[in-house]
């Protein structure tokens, strides 16, 4: 995933500063939970600590509390394994051994994106894989599966389309319990779609929000060809494409007043959602970063659009 301001682009990562303890107060169940967060982010096998300890608890409504993801233990013969990760396999092995090897990939999991560079990284890596064909397909295999009953850990919030062609999981590489999904028509908010990623940030810790508009965007179009007019359009479709509007460029047209449109309303989304009450702070702090991004549906490459420069 590259940076993109216009006609520039530029490298995704850099350095952002981590925090010291935080304290989490969530208007889902008034959950409150104190989290230790590493103030640097080495990364790689054996960096750094991580938010491992309370972290535990974190995000977890089962009983028993426990583990979070295993991104090495994919299941699938032959395929490999990401650096630093336990290439585990879901049958034969002795169980204490993979429980080892779930842990230890879980650990190291966690120190590496638990911040909004780390995690901003492996997207970037894992759309990278994705676009060239070398995907993983991480965190799917049994033992992953098994880890996930205790909780989750997801590592970044992706908005994105309803659009089948550009599912986040898919586009990014990523498996279960890495990511949490919202999606919506054109992406666009409201208030189920606010509070979703209110609490995958809050409740679930998440250090980075993706706005994903991509190419061809139908929901774009609709409000494009639309443009204000929105009779012809059934009842509740009238509401995305009113959404959508304030970001066509008159002074466009065809399909290049689109293609502003896809550009503009990520940027539209991702401005209000640091605006939001409920995540500022946390931008302000640096330890949430909310980018805006497109996916080409030529290239399969996810763009930057937005945000900070790391
Ligand atoms: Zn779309």
């Amino acid at each position: 995933m590259e940076h993109k301001d216009e006609h520039r682009r530029e490298p995704v990562v850099g350095s952002v500063a981590g925090t010291g303890r935080r304290r989490l107060i969530c208007g889902f169940g008034a959950v409150a939970l104190g989290v230790g967060l590493a103030a640097a982010d080495p990364v790689g096998p054996g960096g750094g600590t991580g938010r491992a300890g309370a972290d535990g608890k974190h995000g977890d409504h089962s009983p028993g509390g426990g583990e979070g993801r295993d991104r090495g233990a994919s299941g699938a013969p032959g395929r490999p394994a990401e650096p630093g990760t336990v290439a585990g396999r879901d049958g034969g092995e002795d169980p204490e051994v993979r429980a080892d090897g779930a842990r230890a990939a879980d650990q190291r999991a966690r120190v590496r994106f638990t911040t909004p560079e780390a995690a901003l990284r492996e997207l970037a890596a894992g759309n990278r894989r994705w676009r060239t064909g070398r995907e993983q397909h991480p965190g799917e295999g049994a033992a992953v599966r098994r880890s996930l009953v205790a909780g989750q850990h997801p590592f970044a919030v992706v908005l994105g389309c309803v659009d089948s062609r550009v599912p986040p999981e898919l586009v990014f590489d990523q498996g279960l319990g890495d990511l949490l999904t919202v999606r919506s028509a054109g992406e666009v908010l409201d208030e189920a779609v606010l509070g979703s990623i209110v609490y995958g940030v809050l409740e679930l810790e998440a250090p980075l929000v993706v706005v994903l508009g991509h190419q061809g965007c139908g929901a774009v179009a609709a409000a494009v060809r639309a443009d204000g007019d929105t009779r012809g359009l059934p009842a509740h479709v009238r509401y995305l494409a009113e959404q959508i509007r304030p970001a066509i460029d008159h002074g466009l047209t065809g399909q290049a007043r689109l293609d502003a449109a896809v550009t503009a309303h990520v940027r539209r989304v991702r401005a209000r959602l640091v605006a939001e009450p409920d995540l500022a702070p946390r931008v302000a702090a640096g330890r949430l970063a909310v980018i805006g991004a497109r996916y080409e549906l030529t290239s399969q490459r996810v763009v930057r659009i937005d945000g900070p420069t790391f």
